[in-house]
């Protein structure tokens, strides 16, 4: 296949953690969709992994019943002004840090960091943990997307990796595991299709936040189920795998699969494509990404085939969810392009949810925010600063435009 920027297709090679058992594990979004999973993943084998930290924004009633639970080392609150009333709630023996910084530092603290924070602000735990060297397992696509030029710099960190923990890239990985690099013809990303899959246009205009939040399949937090409601979710995850596995973009497809069994799959230069399927449950990818080379001891999502019955797949409606082709774009023309994509998305979501904005308006307040993105001096040289600020300067212009949309 043509070599992408990155060089030739990244698949992964099976290497061995330092240290032994007890694997140790840092959960930042410990009380989000993805953390609350983790623990009860951790749960089945408590031999196995030790719990050496949590992390959470807020929630602190959530994290104190972890943290009473798990008897973590420290436990970071993001929202500072909470950091008191959780010190008093905490045996002496556990360290409490706040801020965004307290959040990053127990993103250096152990074997695996997994990375369950919403949207952006999980920058800086992708960037603390693999500047420290560690597996980092990415439920935060978003860090990825944005700071793809930073983070393809800081993964070079030795003993950095980065083992994704969302369903589709999971499946790529371990697809990619039965061949080489330079047989990969191309990824197919499985997508549901979401709850408006087979609806029109027309149909669209009008849709309650309640159906948009109502996902066939997935039971996930509010933000990313509106994100598969537009297939802005697939669009993101094609960026995902770009900068995951280093495959171009005319090597990265989309297939429907209303019955999100097949995770996704890999097609090689001879024509097979290997797959990989199990019923849908997180906990399948979260507990790959802390056993990877082995496999965890205890089944999540297996397939009964006697009640299985029938697999579809149909191409996206590219023209009713036009959020997907916004994506390629983004992607195709890289640097911060994709940094612009996610912000306006993450603005245009987050005014859907609260009644100021249209459902077909997350779309259009992403398109015109693009449409204002001009490519800057090169991707080459990129700091966090440069991500930041195209992050912000998104914001800002995407705001702007919601404020010119009808709410319907
Ligand atoms: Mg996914």
């Amino acid at each position: 296949m043509t070599p992408s920027p990155g060089g030739r297709v990244a698949t992964p090679s099976p290497g061995t953690r330092d240290g032994g058992f007890p694997v140790t594990i840092s959960i930042v979004g410990s009380t989000g969709s993805i953390g609350t999973q983790t623990l009860d993943v951790v749960s089945q084998d408590p031999s196995g992994y030790d719990v050496v930290a949590l992390g959470a924004q807020r929630s602190v009633d959530l994290l104190v019943a972890q943290a009473l639970a798990f008897h973590p080392d420290v436990v970071a609150i993001g929202d500072a002004s909470l950091a008191a009333e959780l010190t008093s709630r905490l045996p002496s023996g556990i360290e409490v840090v706040a801020g965004t910084d307290g959040l990053a530092s127990i993103a250096t603290v152990a074997d695996v960091v997994v990375n369950g924070v919403v949207g952006f602000a999980g920058l800086t735990v992708t960037l603390a943990a693999l500047e420290a060297g560690r597996r980092l397992a990415l439920a935060n696509k978003e860090s990825i997307i944005a700071g793809g030029p930073v983070v393809a710099r800081v993964r070079q960190t030795p003993g950095a990796e980065i083992i994704p923990v969302d369903s589709e890239h999971c499946a790529v990985h371990q697809c990619l595991r039965s061949g080489h690099g330079d047989d990969v013809a191309r990824l197919l990303l499985t997508a549901s299709g979401g709850p408006f899959r087979g609806r029109k246009a027309d149909e669209l205009a009008t849709v309650e936040v309640a159906e948009a939040l109502a996902h066939p399949t997935w039971t996930m937090g509010p933000k990313i189920t509106v994100d598969s409601s537009t297939l802005m979710n697939k669009g993101l995850e094609v960026i995902e795998a770009h900068e995951l596995f280093g495959v171009p973009y005319d090597a990265i497809d989309v297939v429907v699969h209303p019955q999100s069994i097949v995770h996704s799959m890999v097609e090689f230069v001879d024509g097979a494509v290997v797959a990989q399927l199990s019923m849908p449950d997180m906990r399948l990818p979260i507990g790959y990404a802390l056993a990877y080379p082995g496999r965890l001891g205890t089944p999540f999502g297996a397939i009964d085939w006697s009640a299985l019955s029938v697999l579809e797949f149909e191409a996206p409606d590219r023209a009713t969810f036009p959020c997907l082709d916004l994506a390629y774009l983004a992607g195709r023309t890289g640097d911060l392009a994709p940094a612009w994509l996610n912000a306006a998305n993450e603005v245009a979501v987050e005014a859907f949810l609260a009644g100021r904005l249209a459902w077909p308006g997350i779309a259009e307040v992403v398109e015109a925010t693009l449409d204002r993105y001009e490519a800057g001096a090169g991707a080459g040289g990129r700091t966090v600063d440069d991500v930041l600020d195209a992050d912000a300067t998104a914001r800002r212009m995407a705001e702007e435009v919601v404020r010119t949309k009808d709410v319907r």
